[in-house]
């Protein structure tokens, strides 16, 4: 029975131990015992045992893209990622998500939100050590294109049994990109959903009157239908109830109703806004809501967005960056939402936290400084970074060692120095079942 221990021991729910022992069997813990170091196989003295981060936005499959100069406007930004989706072939696709695998897990992300455009992304995470809710991206507002993006959806959804690291949802992409219909199927599904909402300031005026730059760019893609949008943000959210898990991704421009909604609704446990500090800095948007959301009650969780509008996969990072600049919550609050509150809002409930019984999912991080009072204080005001990452019990990353390269079926690219082990083999966890009201037998109805 393997165990360690660190002279700090985060449990993700709040708790904070010293001197404490983390045993674990296969792939679940099974003792956290405060006070019994001594005993551990491996100690680690001066350091911090916690969950694996959570990143609850991430696009893997745009990490071989780099940040440019933060854009003029949101069209030119999203034409550059249209243009790059065009050119990608299925080698590139599965090059970047294995890139941008490499990296979550060396900065101690071991669960994942994923939006996928392709199956290329499940492909390369069959083989590897990161856990994730692939959330698959459905869009258009045709009828004719929206019909075919479902069409696609259940075809993939009927072909995929999920096993090991990942479970599957759907991504409806935005409230101006994607058809009505494809929000309510989407729902009754009954699995995950993450949709991007209320991210642009020019959204609201192409929902409640159909102008502003985005009908232009759209009308240019080919793309306008004026038959296919809700009306509002609320009027949307409201066929979004029955969803088991809805994550509402940025929401840097809320409206008062939209807010309501979301404050009445948030107490079921089941919705959740994902904030990406360093993304939304990038488009110079104006102060995000997120601290009077959590204040009404709304769960807040973090992402970093992809590498179209982000310079790394670094969650902690994005913690750190919301540290120094006056963050009221304590630190403990803080890592709570970045691996607890994540995993659940992600169906990983047996995840993001350390106790019996749960998957032993953690991190050992060095803490250099002296007279360390709170731990995880220190963390987010020194760069301290994971020396040795695990993910259900195996060590799948430790700082300096030699590259272990890709043991997949991701045939592309070349390993990097000190990668993540891809030699574990996934398959002996139980993903989080997502519904008995099965997907692949929804079809396109009325609901137009
Ligand atoms: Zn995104």
């Amino acid at each position: 029975m393997p165990s360690i221990s660190a002279r700090w021991l985060f449990d993700g729910k709040g708790c904070l131990y010293e001197h404490a022992l983390l045993a674990w069997e296969g792939e679940r813990i099974i003792a956290v015992e405060p006070g019994r170091a001594s005993y551990a196989e491996q100690r680690f003295g001066q350091a911090l045992i916690m969950p694996g981060l959570v990143n609850a936005h991430t696009h893997l499959d745009l990490s071989d893209l780099s940040m440019q100069e933060s854009p003029r406007d949101p069209c030119s930004w999203l034409g550059r990622v249209v243009a790059y989706r065009r050119t990608a072939t299925a080698a590139s696709i599965c090059e970047a998500v294995r890139r941008g695998i490499v990296e979550s897990v060396q900065h101690g992300v071991t669960l994942v939100g994923d939006i996928a455009a392709t199956r290329h992304t499940l492909e390369v995470l069959r083989n590897s050590p990161l856990r994730a809710t692939v959330f698959l991206e459905i869009l258009g507002l045709s009828k004719s294109r929206a019909r075919a993006a479902w069409q696609a959806a259940r075809a993939l959804l009927r072909s995929e049994t999920p096993a090991g690291h990942y479970c599957l949802g759907l991504s409806p992409h935005s409230p101006y990109s994607t058809r009505r219909g494809l929000f309510c199927l989407a729902a009754q599904t009954r699995l995950p959903l993450a949709i991007h909402f209320a991210e642009f300031a020019e959204e609201l005026a192409l929902l409640t009157s159909h102008t502003g730059p985005f009908r232009a760019w759209l009308e240019s893609l080919s793309a306008w239908d004026e038959t296919a949008l809700f009306p509002s943000y609320e009027s949307l959210l409201r066929w979004l109830r029955s969803a088991t898990r809805l994550l509402l991704v940025h929401v840097n421009y809320p409206t008062e109703p939209l807010v309501t909604t979301l404050v009445h609704w948030a107490g079921n446990d089941r919705v959740g806004v994902v904030y990406c500090p360093r993304t939304h800095a990038y488009f110079g948007h104006p102060p995000h809501p997120w601290l009077q959301l959590l204040q009404r009650g709304v769960p807040i969780v973090f992402g970093t967005d992809s590498r179209a509008s982000n310079p790394d996969l670094d969650l902690l990072a994005e913690l750190r960056y919301v540290w120094q600049r006056g963050c009221p919550l304590t630190p403990a609050e803080l890592f709570q939402m970045a691996t607890h509150t994540a995993a659940k809002l992600l169906n990983w409930t047996e995840a993001g936290f350390l106790a019996p019984g749960r998957l032993a999912d953690f991190l050992v991080i060095p803490l250099e400084a002296a007279n360390i009072h709170d731990p995880l204080r220190t963390l987010l005001e020194t760069d301290s970074t994971p020396q040795h990452v695990y993910v259900g019990g195996q060590l799948v990353y430790a700082a300096g060692s030699e590259a272990r390269g890709c043991g997949g079926t991701c045939s592309t690219g070349t390993a990097a120095n000190n990668s993540p082990n891809f030699s574990r083999k996934p398959g002996n966890t139980s993903p989080p079942s997502s519904s008995a009201d099965s997907p692949t037998t929804r079809t396109w109805s009325g609901l137009e």
